[in-house]
């Protein structure tokens, strides 16, 4: 009998469950690498509810990267002009506390910043929480989520009074219409979208829209593909809402029973005629009419967004105008239909939910509520008052702070900022003025480690246990099934321990992850995210949970069990919100088990309706000029994850998409005088990139695509990143990745 381990893909926030194989058993010959080491073998696991087996390259050939360019040992310098010398993990610990100490004591705590990754598990999420914002006294915790999915944060939260994707992975089996807004679900979200697919081409009444400036993959199989211009999408969703008005094609009882505020929207969409939105949009009448026509005759409404609406300078307000559609025909709390954010990362929701935002406190609470920051307080044992009230740094601001001097220690773990932050040449020029970073990682090189001070081996995926959720809200349990390579140790064990270093010895009192997510899941009793029910042992013996999912109250520790924290702590999360109508009683809401949220038509407000926001769009926060014409957008391949640092060092993968390109519209090159796989120079206000062309049809005309996944230790200048802008959503403070103005000239060579 095969000895597998049942796990989850640590790539992408679809969360596929994976069996591994030890290289012994997974056939008649051990599976080994050029190099000759034994290799696991990955396969899909046919048992977990979400993928049901699928798997896509990455996933499958995720095995191979767990053990090239490993980094095995702590290392230190004094200063970036010298090499690295390996030193003993005392050495780097106290090195990294005494930092910590002295910044604190001589600049305050909101000197002392830590950056992670939606790469880490909840418990390495939640032992950063308790030792940065608890322990510290400083909110300077953010996550690369940030620049990933804030903006869907920010918007469930103001339409829905609490964060959390209604929608489950069957919602793609069932709808009746699917609108895919802002996101390359073939190539980003393989496996969702093969289900999606099936279900589409299975049922030929089922219609697929896609929203996207580029014909991608998944636009090619669409029923109606809207390639608006770039930025446009909130006069798009208002178009759909003024028709959707004008014909009677709302749901009056449900907006009047369940909503508040749709009379501010249908103020604002009278606005936007469809020879108006046409027009912006640069669509026909004809289609804008096909996609209203096909949102309100449709029985189940669901619609996927990912980076395309939050990577924005306006992210929220696009978020939300897709929800106000869902408001105004009741598409929501009902198989197949409802707003579905996707993440990218495996474990951008557990991040969320175990509050690694800078805004964020575990349990979907807010910095910027006494009522949440008491209850964690109370939970963890502080004196009242020790966590701040002011939310912290997000990344960006990290960097700027830097820049001001004003970062004293930077903690970076299990991310590459020096290549996935806006104005890379700025992040990078502000990393290299850093007094003391900390990059804690699993490999090495990277880009970020050549900005360090320390290093501290991480391990990875299959080195140690803990949990991931995936974006329908599972949690899944993954196992370590495997040794660390050297001396890595797991990332809340680091946090731990130096947080027992800076005193903190009862608070990091943990023998193993098991106990940091039991505690972890008890501090979200009766909290929206509620996981009190789910434990290691439970997922080990019952496999992936969705949550919420909540315990006995008899387990939970007394402060929790005190009535009317939680609904003290609503009416102030509402109150966030700049609500302009008095305060009414909060309801009463207990998180029951169920595949969706919302089935009850009770929303996380204090009178439990969902919010309506009325927004006009303020347009690209770079619009193109005369001086640079072009609009730049960027995006991801099928193959590569992120900044390449596993998908890099595989060998299929690299094959797949060896280099990096330009997309540019027939039109366009011929205007600039340039022939596939010729060499253009795409400059911004910023930085410039050289890179070869691929003329197609795929791009519109004056919209140019650049993949965002090469940084500088895979190829010379081709950094997505050194022409974007760090303009940011005034809510979510997610940057707007996704567009800014450039230039193109051809050049002899590259
Ligand atoms: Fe992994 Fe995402 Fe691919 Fe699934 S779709 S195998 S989670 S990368």
């Amino acid at each position: 009998m095969i000895d597998s381990t049942k796990t989850l893909c640590p790539y992408c926030g679809v969360g596929c469950g994976l069996e591994a194989l030890p290289p012994a058993q997974a056939g008649k010959a051990t599976n080994r690498d050029k190099q000759g080491t034994p290799i696991w073998q990955v396969r899909g696991d046919r048992d977990h509810p979400s993928s049901q087996g699928m798997v896509c390259v990455k996933g499958a050939t995720i095995a191979e990267s767990l053990h090239k360019d490993r980094l095995q040992f702590p290392m230190m310098r004094e200063s970036l002009d010298e090499p690295f010398r390996r030193v003993s993990w005392d050495e780097a610990l106290d090195r990294v506390a005494n930092q910590i100490q002295t910044v604190r004591s001589t600049q305050g705590a909101d000197a002392v910043c830590m950056y992670g990754s939606g790469q880490l598990q909840t418990e390495d999420y939640y032992i950063a929480q308790k030792l940065i914002k608890g322990c510290l006294g400083t909110n300077n915790f953010d996550a690369n989520s940030r620049l990933c999915m804030s903006s869907a944060v920010s918007g469930y939260i103001q339409s829905f009074g609490a964060d959390g994707p209604p929608c489950c992975y069957d919602d793609l089996d069932e709808t009746d219409c699917a609108f895919i807004a802002g996101s390359n679900l073939a190539e980003c979200h393989p496996i969702l979208f093969n289900r999606l697919r099936k279900h589409h081409k299975q049922d030929r009444t089922v219609k697929l829209v896609v929203i996207d400036p580029r014909c991608t993959a998944t636009a090619e199989v669409a029923d109606l593909h809207l390639a608006i211009k770039p930025g446009t999408d909130i006069d798009l969703f208002n178009g759909i809402a003024h028709l959707l008005l004008k014909w009677g094609k709302v749901d009056a009882a449900f907006i009047d029973e369940h909503t508040a505020h749709f009379s501010d929207l249908a103020v604002v969409i009278q606005h936007y005629s469809p020879d108006i939105v046409a027009h912006r949009c640069g669509i026909s009448e004809e289609d804008l009419e096909t996609a209203a026509k096909y949102w309100g005759d449709s029985k189940r409404v669901l619609s996927m967004w990912s980076m395309g609406l939050n990577q924005s300078s306006e992210g929220t307000a696009k978020v939300r105008a897709l929800i106000n559609l869902h408001l105004m025909t009741a598409q929501i709390g009902r198989p197949g239909a409802g707003p579905f954010s996707l993440t990218g990362q495996p474990n951008a929701m557990g991040g969320r939910e175990a509050g690694g935002l800078s805004h964020l406190l575990p349990g979907y609470r807010l910095v910027n509520n006494p009522a949440h920051r008491a209850e964690v307080e109370q939970f963890w044992r502080l004196e009242p008052g020790a966590i701040s009230a002011t939310p912290g740094l997000t990344c960006w601001e990290m960097i700027t702070g830097l820049e001001r001097e004003e970062v004293g220690v930077l903690w970076v773990a299990a991310t590459n900022p020096a290549v996935s932050m806006p104005d890379i040449e700025r992040t990078k020029a502000a990393l290299k003025r850093s007094p003391f970073t900390v990059y804690q990682d699993a490999y090495y090189p990277t880009e970020t480690a050549a900005y360090a001070h320390v290093l501290l081996p991480a391990a990875q995926w299959s080195e140690k246990s803990g949990v991931m959720v995936n974006s329908e809200r599972r949690v899944t349990l993954c196992p370590k099934f495997r040794s660390p390579p050297g001396q890595a140790r797991a990332d809340w064990a680091i946090f731990a321990e130096v947080g027992r270093r800076l005193g903190f010895t009862k608070e990091f009192a943990f023998n193993n992850a098991a106990e940091v997510y039991r505690e972890f899941a008890q501090l979200t009793h009766g909290r929206p995210c509620d996981q009190s029910g789910i434990s290691h042992v439970r997922l080990r013996a019952e496999g992936p949970l969705q949550w919420p999912l909540s315990g006995k109250t008899e387990d939970m520790p007394s402060e929790l069990k005190a009535e009317g924290t939680r609904a003290k702590g609503a009416r102030i999360e509402v109150e966030k919100l700049q609500e302009k109508k008095p305060a009414i009683q909060p309801a009463a809401i207990t998180p029951q088990p169920s595949k969706r949220l919302y089935t009850d038509l009770r929303f996380h407000t204090p009178d439990g309706r969902a919010r309506f926001a009325a927004y006009h769009s303020r347009g690209l926060a770079e619009p193109p000029d005369e001086g640079y014409p072009y609009v730049l957008t960027t995006g991801r391949l099928y193959g590569h994850w992120h900044t390449m640092t596993r998908t890099g060092r595989i060998e299929k993968i690299m094959k797949m998409h060896p280099n990096p390109f330009l997309e540019i519209h027939p039109r366009d090159a011929a205007a600039i005088g340039v022939k596939n796989d010729e060499w253009v120079e795409v400059r911004s206000r910023r930085g410039f990139v050289r890179l070869p062309v691929l003329v197609t049809k795929a791009i519109a005309p004056g919209t140019l695509f650049v993949p965002m996944h090469w940084g500088a230790l895979w190829a010379s200048h081709a950094e997505a990143n050194a022409l974007t802008h760090p303009a940011c959503c005034p809510d979510s403070k997610q940057p707007e990745l996704k567009a800014c103005a450039v230039q193109v000239v051809p050049i002899d060579s590259k």
